[in-house]
This record gives structure tokens, C-alpha cells and sequence, in this order.
């Protein structure tokens, strides 16, 4: 926050930032358009589109209009490349300007790593500033996310939709050899998993490692915490009962995932579970009071709803079966997956992979030798690649996912 109490990011108002990011985007998207669509070359991940902003706009060579900030810069990477991806997850250009040139929702980033969050006002899109290791390593990764997204569309990977760099161009020309790094913002757009206009009554942030995995003090006492590992394991002592179809689908799609993580040897990555907890319209005291919590989503006007590129059930190939189709029409469109607490009460997940961007070749070697000596090896989130993957899938499938015992019936009702 600088002096006139205005929010700041490397002493940046941040309204600074989100307009420069959104006309810079309706620039390179727009000026897309011209450019036919064609099949997707080596080069065009290497492609960086570079868009000045002049305070007082230009005309030539494509017009670009004034603005009330000083001359800034965009570059805009690999955007043919990230237009195929768009394409591929059906999103039409007039959506995704129509998504990024309204108003943003700051999100409160119960990270560590002082990122800045956004939600688009239509819900769809997660615009998260990312480190400069993480936006090379983005880069890099392109032509395998590529390889990966066309061959598997069903991933629970984040899907990015666009990596971009804000620079104040006057730095830009006093810094020509590259001192000037700490005055760049790198940001990428990936798809939103948690629907904003769903209650969630719970959230994890979940590794499979119990060292420190538990929200801390400031994070309880929000109204909405992301929880950890250890809270899980307290919360929910016997897991989260899924179907065995809906569990094997799962577990199919992580390992897919996993494999593909560790082939760029990434870790450090979690998966995020929003919890809905259905209303169920019984007697017993304890389901009036879950109804009580849940939300009334369907007072929402339908133009509140989201196009939703991909739900949770698409992107692990699941269907809904009888049994736990959602009576509420807008909450199975969201297509949350079904599944019970031990004792019983209906929940719906909205689950994927996030914060991908962590090689482990780049810097993690270190601090492992420094962390294992501190404490057992299994235990820190700190790992090897390898280890870390099947330590994430253990936990989940082991310790957060159970399949129904024979005890419970398919209506999800708990026999004897
Ligand atoms: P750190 O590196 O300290 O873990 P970070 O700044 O890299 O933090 P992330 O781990 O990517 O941040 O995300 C932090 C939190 O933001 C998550 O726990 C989750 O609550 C929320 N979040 C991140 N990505 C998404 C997404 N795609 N959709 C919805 N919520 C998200
Ligand atoms: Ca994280
Ligand atoms: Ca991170």
C-alpha cells in the first residue's frame, strides 16, 4: 500500500497493472483475429508480441488508445500458440475479451509467495502474477502442455490461457541490458476452479506432506480458510467417500497428471478441493442444519452462471449416476463431484491441480539437503520429483478418497 493508501505491487498501483493487462490482452487477442488460424508451429512458442502504450495512444502502426498512466509495454507470449489452446477448450475470442475487459475481483492469495490474484467478473478466469523463474519456465513448458492438452483434453492440470509481462516502458529504455527485472510483472490466465457463485463450505490445499501443512493462525480466522493437510486428517478423519467408478476415474486422471508433472520434473504442486455441501431435505437435525448453510443458488439470475469451459466431472470422464444427481438443476451444471462424509452428508467437489510452475531442477536441490537433515525424509514437501508424486497420490487415494465400504448403500444412505 503506497501513501495515498493505494494497493501496490512492486510499487505499482495495482488498478495500474489490471487496465494496462487488459488493454494489452485486447490488443494481442484482437489483433489475432487478422491472422488466420493455422496449425500451430515450433516457432510460434517462441513468438513474443511486443505492445507499447504511449500515454497519449497511437495510430500507427495499429492504434492503440490513450490512457491516464505513463508509457507502458506489453508482451504478450506465444499468442498464437495460446489461441490454439483457447480454441481448444472452446473458448471464442469475443468470450475471452469479453471475460478480461470487465471489472476484476481481487482475491486474498492464501499463499506465501505475495502473489496477486484475480477472478474475471464472469468467473471463469484466474489471472495470478507468477515469478520470473516461473514465467521461463511456463515458456519451456509450452510445447509439452501443448503436446499433452491436444493429445488429453481431460486433465485436471491448470489450464493457461495466456502468459503476459507488464513493463513502464521509461524503465525499459534507462535499462536496455535487462537490469531493470525487478519492474517486470508476469502474469498468466488459467481457468477458475472454484465457483464463486457456489457455497463452499470447505477448502484444501492438499500435498501429501504433513510438514507444516496446517493453515496458520491469520488464515483460520478468515472467513473462508484454505486449509491444509493436517486439517484435512482432522476435519475428516475417515476421508471422503467417492463411488468406485467416480474414484477409479479419479485416480486414473491424477496419475495421468502426475506422470506428466514428472516428466517436467515439477512438484510442489497441490491439489485444491472446493467442499459444497448439498441441503438435503430430511428431519434430522444435523442435515436442517447443512441445508440452513447451503447456499440458494438458485436465486441467481441465469446470466450469474458460468459458461464454464470444463467441469470437474468432464475432466476426469465421469458421469453423473442417478444417485447423485444434484436435484438442483445450476449445481449439477457446475458438475461438482458427488460424494458423502462417513457420516453421511451429500457433498459436491470442485477439484484440480494448481501451482505447476515449480521445477525441481531449479532450485529445490538445496534446500532439500537442508531440510532433510532437519527432519525424516518422507515427511517434508521437499522431495524428489518422483517421491513427490507418489507421496501425492498416496495421500490422496489412501487417506483424503475412499471408495464405499460394502456397508454403504448405493443411495448413499449408511446401513446397520
Ligand atoms: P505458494 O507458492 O506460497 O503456495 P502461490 O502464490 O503460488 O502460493 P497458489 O499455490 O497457486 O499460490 O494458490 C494459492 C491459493 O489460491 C490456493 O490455495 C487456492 O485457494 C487459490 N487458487 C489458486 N489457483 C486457483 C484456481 N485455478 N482456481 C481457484 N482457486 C485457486
Ligand atoms: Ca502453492
Ligand atoms: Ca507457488
Amino acid at each position: 500500500v503506497d501513501t495515498q493508501g493505494n494497493a501496490t505491487f512492486k510499487r505499482l498501483p495495482t488498478n495500474q497493472l489490471v487496465e494496462a493487462l487488459q488493454l494489452g490482452i485486447q490488443y494481442s487477442v484482437g489483433g489475432l483475429e487478422a491472422t488466420p488460424a493455422h496449425d500451430v508451429l515450433y516457432q510460434d512458442f517462441l513468438t513474443v508480441e511486443i505492445i507499447h502504450f504511449p500515454k497519449g495512444g497511437r495510430t500507427t502502426p495499429k492504434a492503440t488508445p490513450p490512457h491516464r498512466f505513463n508509457d507502458f509495454t506489453i508482451r504478450s507470449y506465444a499468442p498464437v500458440a495460446f489461441r490454439h489452446f483457447r480454441e481448444k477448450f472452446n473458448i471464442k475470442p469475443e468470450d475471452y475479451l469479453s471475460s478480461i475487459c470487465k471489472p476484476f475481483r481481487e482475491l486474498k492469495n492464501p499463499g506465501a509467495s505475495g502473489s496477486l490474484f484475480y477472478l474475471t467478473s464472469d468467473d471463469e478466469f484466474i489471472i495470478k502474477t507468477v515469478q520470473k523463474r516461473e514465467a521461463e519456465f511456463l515458456k519451456t513448458l509450452l510445447p509439452g502442455y501443448y503436446m499433452n492438452v491436444t493429445q488429453n483434453q481431460r486433465t485436471l492440470l491448470p489450464k493457461f490461457f495466456g502468459l503476459y509481462c507488464y513493463q513502464v516502458t521509461e524503465f525499459l529504455r534507462r535499462n536496455k541490458n535487462g537490469s531493470g527485472d525487478n519492474k517486470n510483472i508476469r502474469i498468466t490466465v488459467m481457468n477458475n476452479l472454484i465457483p464463486s457463485h457456489i457455497q463452499m463450505h470447505e477448502k484444501y490445499d492438499l500435498k501429501g506432506s504433513t510438514f507444516k501443512r496446517r493453515a496458520n493462525i491469520e488464515e483460520r480466522r478468515k472467513e473462508s480458510p484454505t486449509w491444509k493437510d493436517l486439517d484435512f486428517m482432522e476435519h475428516h478423519p475417515n476421508g471422503l467417500l467417492l463411488d468406485s467408478d467416480t474414484f477409479a476415474a479419479l485416480a486414473k486422471t491424477v496419475e495421468r497428471d502426475c506422470r506428466v508433472l514428472e516428466s517436467f520434473h515439477i512438484m510442489d504442486y497441490s491439489f485444491l478441493i472446493g467442499v459444497h455441501h448439498a441441503s438435503v431435505h430430511t428431519d434430522s437435525p444435523r442435515e436442517r442444519r447443512a441445508e440452513s448453510g447451503a447456499s440458494n443458488d438458485s436465486a441467481l439470475p441465469p446470466s450469474a452462471l458460468r459458461r464454464m469451459y470444463s467441469t470437474p466431472m468432464a475432466n476426469i470422464q465421469a458421469e453423473f449416476e442417478e444417485h447423485n444427481k444434484p436435484d438442483d438443476d445450476h449445481l449439477a451444471k457446475t458438475g461438482g463431484i458427488p460424494a458423502l462424509t462417513t457420516d453421511g452428508q451429500r457433498l459436491y467437489l470442485y477439484v484440480g491441480i494448481i501451482d505447476i510452475l515449480q521445477s525441481y531442477q531449479l532450485r529445490k536441490r538445496l534446500e532439500h539437503r537442508v531440510k532433510s537433515v532437519i527432519t525424516d525424509g518422507s515427511q517434508i514437501s521437499v522431495t524428489h520429483p518422483s517421491y513427490y508424486s507418489e507421496r501425492f497420490q498416496k495421500f490422496l487415494f489412501n487417506t483424503v478418497f475412499r471408495k464405499p465400504s460394502p456397508r454403504l448403500s448405493k443411495s448413499g444412505t449408511i446401513i446397520g
